[in-house]
């Protein structure tokens, strides 16, 4: 796994190519603009990535994946069967830091300390699903597929949602995201959300602006949750919470916005929180593997900007003190 120690902190590239981003490598590759790429001539042999000019992606997935001890995979691949999430290996994937973070938080039982900081109240009993799939039953799930069914919602890896986690008293869905909810259109190549369906749910629980929200970057992906999640937890019988986890670095922008076109309630609402309250976490902790995950937090790159630039995907307290990349 190549970090921002490891990186390049400034790349130049020549016409139609693209450098390799390690530190010390001279590697060059064919370069054109689209996706970063997953075969053929375009990668570095001595790294094993592929190489674009912003990003680059793992030739083996395990490479951009702290947990991959047999258990680990086997439940990862579970998950993933048949939702078409197959960008694990790219570096600035969402899904590799959700899986690295949260399977981590699981695995260790920091994740009912954690849910208690975030939703401020007392959390018992966590069983988490991965993109629909728990090592434990959730008794939830059945109520997520009857929710696609009662909207008409198509069987995706957008309509399974990265982590739920179902405690005595609650249905968390997790929204994890590496960016801002901002103005303007969502990655090019994504298909914006619209319900398929109308119903008097969307009334109940969003304002009724909602739908000048959808055009605004990630906002459509969060409202879907926030309109399917608290169904499902309403047939369930559970509170709904919309876990909002991004960088420290992108809560501003337009979020607050987004928050106005939700219909928050006794029984649902929106909890805010950081990747880097993971780190904090972890510094506290006496858990195992607690250094991994803080090493890997503070390492994790966003890639490189239009002029080459690297940068961090997060800012712990303690990447003050370091060199900052720049
Ligand atoms: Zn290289």
């Amino acid at each position: 796994m190549y970090g921002v120690s490891l990186l390049q902190p400034q790349l130049e590239h020549p016409p139609d190519r693209a450098v390799c981003p390690v530190r010390g490598c001279g590697v060059s590759a064919p370069w054109e603009p689209g996706p970063v790429p997953s075969a053929g001539d375009r990668r570095c042999p001595l790294h094993r990535i592929f190489l674009s000019r912003t990003s680059f992606r793992y030739e083996r997935e395990t490479d951009n994946l702290l947990w991959t001890g047999r258990p680990d995979l086997a439940l990862l691949g579970a998950a993933r069967k048949g939702t078409g999430e197959r960008s694990f290996a790219l570096d600035s994937s969402p899904g590799a830091v959700t899986w690295n973070v949260f399977r981590w938080l699981e695995a260790t039982g920091g994740l009912a300390p954690l849910l208690e900081e975030w939703l401020g109240e007392t959390v018992l009993e966590t069983a988490v699903a991965y993109w629909g799939y728990g090592s434990r039953n959730l008794e939830l799930l059945p109520h997520l597929r009857r929710t696609r069914i009662a909207f008409a919602e198509p069987e995706s890896d957008e309509t399974r949602f990265p982590v739920c986690i179902e405690t005595s008293g609650h249905f968390v869905a997790v929204v994890p995201r590496l960016g801002p909810i901002r103005p303007g259109d969502e990655e090019s190549g994504r298909k914006r959300w619209e319900p398929e369906r109308e119903s008097d749910w969307l009334g109940d629980v969003l304002m009724p602006h909602w739908r000048e929200l959808l055009d605004m970057r990630l906002a459509a992906a969060l409202l879907r949750v926030w309109v399917l999640g608290s169904y499902a937890a309403k047939l369930r019988g559970l509170a709904f919470v919309l876990l909002d986890i991004s960088p420290r670095w992108a809560n501003r922008a337009a979020g607050e916005s987004f928050e106005g076109g939700l219909r928050i309630g006794e029984d649902r609402r929106l909890a805010k929180a950081n990747w880097e309250d993971v780190y904090d976490f972890a510094g506290e902790s006496s858990l195992p593997d607690a250094d991994a995950i803080r090493i890997y937090l503070r390492e994790k790159s966003a890639g490189y900007s239009p002029d080459g630039r690297l940068r961090r995907a997060f800012s712990p307290e303690v990447a003050r003190t370091v060199t900052r990349v720049s």
